[in-house]
């Protein structure tokens, strides 16, 4: 069921055997799974997340390489429910451990808002991470292009920027280092710092010997039309020429609301997991870009299947079994 500010109510008494935080690739198949399972799970997506932004899922098998995910998200939620998972679109805010039950607090609404609490006996993290963009004044500017031919993920489009001339945009030096990896894909490949680190003379040497100009000057605008990028122009008036690019500056993980957890096993900020995608919480199961490995749809999805399943094996054994009595 669909559940909003106006139908919540109903499902306060409820413990949900799970409740999955985020509803993008990796939450939606683990819905999807649970569903099937006959377990009772509550999906809440916040909205505007990193599957939203993926304009084209270039690399997944059986779907049409244009795929956009907004798509996905619209098919996928709507299967879930169809098989009876509850989706609640909200931002959860915080999870407490209360031994047998999680709660869960959703601020529901984004003025006037509302703070139900919501159980459940597992928790499935599937808020993935979002990708740090150059900030400009005029952010409309930036989005014409990110995620279109200003690309954020080399494994999903590296081949979508084969010999074509390229900026790295990079906040840290520690990220140029990504232009010795896209250089198996282009190497006409310019370095932006966007102003916002200072480069060892170390790599400035590297990046000279292999022929990569690097500029430091902050961005002023991104040219092009279409979504087509022709060049990038920078604060000191130079006109980089590039028709595509990469993103390479970190990401924010959606991981506050795990804050007040203890004993949370991380590897930097991934989720460390097991082979079933089980934390080293035994009630906690994390998917996708959150926790440990590639940031791919095809691994969140692999995911929500291993999660739904193993949290299906632990409450079936736990229960009596079901015997043919008239
Ligand atoms: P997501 O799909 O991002 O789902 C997490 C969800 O959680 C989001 O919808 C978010 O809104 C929600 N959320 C976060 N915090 C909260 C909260 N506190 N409360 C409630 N909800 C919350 N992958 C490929 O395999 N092939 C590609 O071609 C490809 N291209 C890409 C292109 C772009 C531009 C981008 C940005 C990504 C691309 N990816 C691609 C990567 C792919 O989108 C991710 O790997 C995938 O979506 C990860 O799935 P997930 O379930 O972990 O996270
Ligand atoms: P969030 O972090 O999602 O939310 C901020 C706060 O709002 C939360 O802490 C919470 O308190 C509250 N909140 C959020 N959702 C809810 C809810 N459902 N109910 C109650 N409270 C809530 N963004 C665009 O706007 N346009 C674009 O074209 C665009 N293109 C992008 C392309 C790429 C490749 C990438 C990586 C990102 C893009 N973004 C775009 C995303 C942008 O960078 C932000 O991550 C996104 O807009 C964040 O949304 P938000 O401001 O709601 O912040
Ligand atoms: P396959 O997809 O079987 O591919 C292996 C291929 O190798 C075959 O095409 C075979 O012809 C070929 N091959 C074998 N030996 C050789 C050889 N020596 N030389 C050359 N080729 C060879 N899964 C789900 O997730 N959801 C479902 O709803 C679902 N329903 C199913 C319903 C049915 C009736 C069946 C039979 C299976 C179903 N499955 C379902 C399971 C799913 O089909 C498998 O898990 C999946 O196909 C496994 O992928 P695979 O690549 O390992 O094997």
């Amino acid at each position: 069921m669909k559940l909003s500010s106006k139908n919540l109510n109903e499902r306060l008494d409820t413990v949900y055997d799970a409740i999955v935080v985020g509803g993008g690739m990796g939450g939606l198949s683990a819905a999807i799974y649970l569903a099937r399972y006959g377990l009772k799970c509550l999906i809440v997506e916040k909205g505007k997340g990193r599957s939203l932004w993926m304009q084209d899922l270039r690399n997944y098998v059986g779907l049409d390489p244009t795929t956009p995910g907004r798509d996905i998200l619209n098919h996928g939620t709507k299967t879930a429910v169809d098989w009876g998972a509850d989706h609640l679109r909200g931002y959860v805010e915080e999870v407490v451990d209360e031994g047998e039950t999680f709660a869960v607090k959703v601020k529901v609404g984004k003025t006037n808002s509302i703070y139900p609490i919501f159980r459940s006996k597992y928790l499935i993290a599937a808020s993935g991470i979002i990708d740090n963009l150059p900030q400009l004044e005029d952010m409309q500017n930036v989005y014409d292009y990110a995620g279109y031919t200003l690309h954020v993920c080399m494994i999903c489009d590296g081949f979508d920027m084969w010999d074509q001339k390229a900026v790295l945009i990079a906040n840290t030096e520690g990220q140029i280092g990504a232009a010795f990896v896209l250089n198996w894909f282009t190497p006409y490949i310019s370095v932006l710092t966007h102003g916002l680190c200072e480069v060892s003379d170390k790599t400035k040497q590297k990046l000279a010997e292999h022929g990569y100009p690097l500029y430091e000057a902050p961005i002023a605008k991104f040219h092009g039309e279409n979504h087509q990028l022709s060049g990038v122009e920078l604060t000191d008036g130079t006109i980089v020429e590039a028709t595509t690019g990469l993103v390479g500056m970190g990401s924010i993980y959606h991981n506050q609301y795990l804050k007040g957890i203890e004993g949370l096993e991380y590897d930097g900020q991934n989720l460390v997991t097991n082979d079933m995608c089980k934390t080293s919480h035994d009630r906690i199961f994390a998917l996708g870009d959150l926790k440990r490995g590639l940031n791919q749809v095809s691994i969140a999805v692999a995911d929500g299947t291993l999660a739904a399943t193993q949290i299906w094996r632990n409450i079936r054994r736990a229960s009596p079994p079901r015997k043919w009595e008239e």
